[in-house]
């Protein structure tokens, strides 16, 4: 053999023996037949069979199973960031001429899209109150193909009530797809509780530690998964096994970590609920929360993503107060190892149910850190909030 092809070829080395508890990431674009009758042949092997590494390697594969039998769903696909899961799982199903309902209160950019592409693409989009599943009820015809929840819903809190919404859908034949990001199938599980498709962000939780993007998407039976796996395939998405290796090794400790983050949450809220210049706190634990019961019914339990409301006279100044902050970062998405805070805006985003108070909620992701650390943050946070209000005289006029 001439150096050459020497190079080309790998001769393994022996496995024997070997054995490790992580999972490998095996790279393929192509995958290799042992002979031409197999290639030939090699649609016949069903869903899976490898025959290239668009459609998934072993590294992927693992990923995907743990994730569907979290899920106690039927199949797994993972697209590129939770976006896209959204994205394709609605494209999957959705066509011109249908329509399709999506709850106010769902991640933004997933409205932006509705608005944006879906009308284009002859798609008629509605938005309805996730607190208000007569409304909803109503608003179903014989061109509904699904409806869209999230739950609880971004920024504001709202838990959905999933039998309810599941039970309307499938009387009018619709289907129902959730996005579960903010409980993670260990806090809900949504195909339980009679939804057809349920999306992950994996790059929050799941992969918890804010250093890779990636979505799943899982369905409950084997028709939807082939036209998942058709819309894909024929779109051109897939992930890196480099990533699914990442989340797969953050998935090992997600139990802990959200078990933490809720019980360090739990501790530091009733400070918070103390303070002169905070009105409200949104998390569904809270009594009183929107969908508070749905909650208490379906969930094992919260993670550590809450909202805090402030009075009108501190809310101009929160922008300038979390300048004080030293742990928490500022930024977008949550559900990693650090504890985050992020200025939202919310009146733009709800059509349904116009928001009637402040239009900034601070979301607040509690991440590992010490609980202590946490909490003497937020002291400086709060105090620096406090000296803004005071110094403000008279408060700004409408505020
Ligand atoms: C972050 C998020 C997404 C999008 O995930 P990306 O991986 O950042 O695209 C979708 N849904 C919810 C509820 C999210 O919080």
């Amino acid at each position: 053999m001439d150096d050459w092809t020497r190079c080309v070829i790998s001769s393994e080395a022996s496995r024997d023996g070997f054995a490790s508890l992580g999972v490998p990431v095996y790279r393929a674009s192509t995958i290799p037949f042992p002979n031409a009758q197999s290639y030939q042949k090699r649609h016949e092997r069903g869903d899976e069979g490898y025959s290239y590494g668009l459609s998934g390697t072993p590294t992927s594969r693992t990923l995907a199973h743990k994730i569907t039998a979290l899920q106690q769903g039927h199949r797994t696909f993972l697209v590129p960031s939770g976006q896209a899961a959204i994205t394709v799982a609605i494209l999957s199903f959705v066509q011109a001429g249908d329509r399709i309902l999506i709850a106010d209160t769902v991640y933004p950019p997933l409205r932006d899209f509705a608005e944006k592409d879906l009308r284009t693409l002859g798609i008629d989009v509605a938005f309805y109150d996730p607190t208000a599943p007569d409304e909803l009820e109503r608003m179903m015809d014989r061109r509904t193909r699904m409806i869209w929840a999230e739950s609880p819903g971004s920024t504001t809190m709202e838990v959905q009530d999933m039998r309810r919404l599941a039970e309307i859908a499938h009387r009018h034949g619709a289907l129902l797809g959730c996005d579960n990001t903010w409980a993670t199938p260990l806090l809900f599980k949504p195909l339980q509780h009679g939804a057809d498709i349920v999306v992950e962000a994996l790059t929050k939780y799941f992969s918890g530690h804010s250093d890779v993007l990636m979505g799943s998407i899982t369905v409950r039976d084997q028709a939807m998964a082939s036209t998942v796996k058709g819309k894909l395939s024929r779109l051109g998405i897939g992930v890196s096994p480099d990533d699914c290796s990442l989340v797969l090794r953050g998935m090992e400790t997600m139990a802990v970590r959200l078990h933490y983050c809720a019980e360090t949450t739990r501790r530091l809220l009733p400070a918070i609920a103390d303070q002169p210049s905070v009105d409200r706190i949104l998390y569904p634990p809270l009594p009183g929360n929107p969908g508070h019961e749905f909650w208490k019914r379906d969930f094992n339990g919260a993670s550590g993503v809450f909202g805090i409301i402030f009075t009108p006279a501190a809310t101009p100044h929160v922008f300038a107060a979390l300048d004080a902050l030293k742990i928490f970062a500022i930024g977008a998405s949550w559900g990693g190892t650090r504890s985050l805070v992020a200025p939202m805006p919310v009146k733009a985003n709800r059509t349904a149910q116009p928001w009637p108070g402040e239009d900034l909620v601070l979301r607040v992701s509690i991440g590992v850190e010490a609980l202590s650390d946490l909490q003497e943050d937020l002291d400086r946070f709060f105090a620096a909030l406090d000296t803004f209000c005071e110094t403000a005289s008279p408060a700004p006029a409408g505020a």
